[in-house]
């Protein structure tokens, strides 16, 4: 336990508590930040400060939330991604340190002086479309959700950001889009396969499932989205998505099936496969490199 918070309690003790009690001094950091409404640098320069009671009292719930497994991001309702400061909420799932890889591709992909239609595929919380979009302000960005709940915080963070450039669709995949077509269509679907233990551990049991699992191999939705991207891309547009690390060789056979060509996979900074793409034949409108 925290100390009784009538007691009166530094920042420096309330820290060392709480990182005893958690096991990571960041995690500990991060959250006596939030309680405060101060950035973590702020604590350094305050050590000897003492809590007020109320202060305390937030801390030590804070601390049983997160002592209980429940994500920083979730109980902050903050995640940071590319340049953007996200809002997140148990209807959309965090977005991932490893996921700005498939933004740094997209970008190689989308021109920045000239209009260019892009669309992200279960976009959560916004994260790729947005960062995207803040990156190419001349992109039109469409996202599409099935949840309708993450849409709204996906809205939300457009709003925050002032990034008027995206519209935000509800529906299944491409369902929603008729025969509109896209220069460049990225994706992080949900890749985890339905029996895997990971499931049980650490954020992910508090991640919204439909946006984690997708079928006994994990592939279900990816097959999906390579075998109906052709119908909304442009000819010479590209489909890039994120995946498992040992799905490379099973999404590059799906994509050469469904005909697409120049097929390729990169690698996150662990060296594992995460990011696939292709692109679909003969050059079209948009100038892609
Ligand atoms: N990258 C996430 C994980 O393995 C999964 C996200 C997803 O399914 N798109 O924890």
């Amino acid at each position: 336990m925290l100390r009784d918070p009538s007691h009166t309690t530094s920042v420096r003790q309330a820290l060392s508590d709480a990182t005893q009690r958690l096991g990571d001094r960041i995690d500990a950091e991060v959250l006596l930040g939030y309680a405060l409404s101060k950035p973590r640098s702020w604590l350094i320069a305050h050590a000897d400060d003492v809590l007020s009671p109320d202060h305390a009292a937030a801390y030590a719930l804070l601390i049983e939330q997160r002592e209980a497994g429940e994500p920083i991001a979730y109980i902050t309702g903050r995640r940071g991604f590319w340049s953007l400061d996200l809002e997140v909420t148990p209807a959309t799932l965090i977005p991932r340190p490893e996921t700005e890889l498939l933004v740094e591709l997209a970008l190689e992909r989308v021109p920045v002086d000239k209009a260019c239609r892009v669309l992200d595929l279960g976009t959560g919380s916004g994260a790729i479309a947005l960062a995207i979009a803040r990156e190419r302000p001349m992109a039109e960005m469409v996202a599409v959700d099935a949840s309708s709940e993450a849409l709204d915080v996906a809205r939300h963070n457009a709003r925050r950001h002032h990034l008027g450039n995206v519209h935000f669709v509800h529906g299944d995949w491409f369902a929603p889009l008729d025969d509109y077509r896209f220069d460049v269509i990225v994706s992080n679907p949900p890749y985890i396969e339905l029996d895997d233990p990971h499931l049980q551990q650490g954020d992910l049991r508090f991640e919204p499932i439909s946006a984690l699992v997708s079928g006994r191999d994990g592939l279900d939705d990816i097959r999906r989205i390579v075998r109906d991207a052709g119908l909304h891309l442009v000819r010479g547009g590209w489909l890039l998505f994120e995946h498992g690390w040992q799905q490379g060789d099973a999404v590059r056979a799906l994509l050469r099936d469904a005909d697409f060509v120049e097929l390729s996979t990169a690698h996150d900074l662990e060296q594992r496969d995460r990011v696939s793409m292709g692109r679909w034949p003969i050059a079209g409108t948009c100038d892609s490199p």
